[in-house]
């Protein structure tokens, strides 16, 4: 079968693998489409010593079961499903605190097992023992089951900072996970939702989406846009989707007193140490958190989301193509040319 492969930082191959063999402990899937996350990207840039080679990555992904080992509970041929990407272990003390995300033992899929950017996937036994497995209702078309895991992440960030019915929210940077950050505010019932972005064709991309108010950051003064939607208060929660110092530093500027900020972007090893004015952390009570990852419960409610309609992805995916071309596809998202792109292994 056709696979993208990691094989060091910047060497993805697209190459003939051999199919992944049944066992009575496993599950196998055939992939009906896997989404580019940044994630893919880095390892096709910088690499990312997680990351074991020869690895088909991709994690992002919907498929249909085409095995079920015979010692596997709960699943059955012809269902289709999405994952969780970290397999937790399960039993460290950060597994038994319901931080799953946080284990250091996890083995996600992408970087200790093979990942979605293939025609079939093998589900192992850890993943099926820590409930990464999620089944996808027929109400949820594929695509929309493909940005279950990334929205997943916005859930977890989410509910970490608070984000409630009513509130303002400020989402910076508007990439793909910006996008769904957005969205998702929208389905908590946000009373306005405004993304930061810099550069044209993101801008326009953005516009599509319903209801969202688009701040040209290269452009337009941020804090006055913000302060001119919110009653001249700031924003009740700012989510910072872009990989970049100085638009953490710049967060707590928009957001009222009392006010959350979710640093949902990592930034890059080498240029992580942010400057914030204490002051406006100490006197406005603001409320800083990060946030990594998700957990099986979080794609959980994001299929459920994508089943009530909550979520358009229609205006969020806005390339696709065939694993052949996955060049190109991670050209694109290093370029932000694009928002989502879906691959199909089949194209
Ligand atoms: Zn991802
Ligand atoms: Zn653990």
């Amino acid at each position: 079968m056709k696979a993208a492969v990691y094989y060091a930082p910047g060497d993805i191959r697209v190459e003939d693998r051999p199919e992944p063999v049944p066992t009575a402990d496993n599950l196998i899937v055939k992939i009906h489409c896997c989404a580019i996350c940044g994630t893919d990207l880095k390892l096709a840039t910088v690499g990312n010593p997680r990351c074991h080679p020869p690895r088909i990555i991709g994690h992002e992904l919907v498929g249909l079961v085409t095995h079920v080992g015979s010692q596997v509970q709960g699943f059955a041929v012809g269902e289709r499903v999405t994952l969780a990407t970290t397999v937790a272990c399960g039993h460290c003390q950060y597994c038994v605190l319901g931080l799953g995300n946080m284990c250091p033992n996890a083995k996600p899929i992408s970087y200790d097992f093979d990942g979605g950017f293939a025609e079939y996937l093998a589900i192992p036994p850890m993943a099926l023992a820590g409930g990464n497995v999620i089944k996808v209702p027929d109400s949820v078309a594929d695509e929309a089951a493909a940005l279950s895991e990334p929205l997943s992440c916005g859930i977890n960030a989410q509910e970490i900072a608070g984000v409630q019915a009513g509130d303002n929210v400020l989402i910076i940077g508007g990439g793909p996970l910006g996008a769904l950050n957005a969205e998702l505010a929208q389905a908590s019932g946000a009373a306005k939702v405004m993304i930061v972005q810099r550069s044209e064709p993101r801008l326009s991309l953005l516009r599509k989406i319903d209801r969202v108010i688009v701040v040209d950051g290269a452009r337009e003064d941020v804090k006055a846009v913000v302060e001119a939607h919110t009653a001249e208060l700031g924003a009740d929660v700012v989510i910072v989707c872009a990989p970049n110092r100085e638009a953490q530093e710049a967060s707590i500027q928009y957001a009222r007193k009392g006010g959350a900020i979710s640093l949902f972007a990592s930034l890059p090893k080498s240029d992580s140490d942010i400057t914030l004015d204490s002051r406006l952390v100490h006197y406005g009570e603001l409320r800083l958190f990060g946030a990594s990852d998700s957990r099986p419960e979080h794609v959980r409610k994001a299929v459920r989301l994508m089943a009530d309609g909550k979520i358009d992805v229609a205006p969020i995916i806005t390339h696709r193509i065939g694993l052949k071309d996955i060049h190109t596809g991670l050209e694109l998202m290093e370029h932000k040319k694009s928002l989502k792109v879906l691959v199909y292994p089949a194209g």
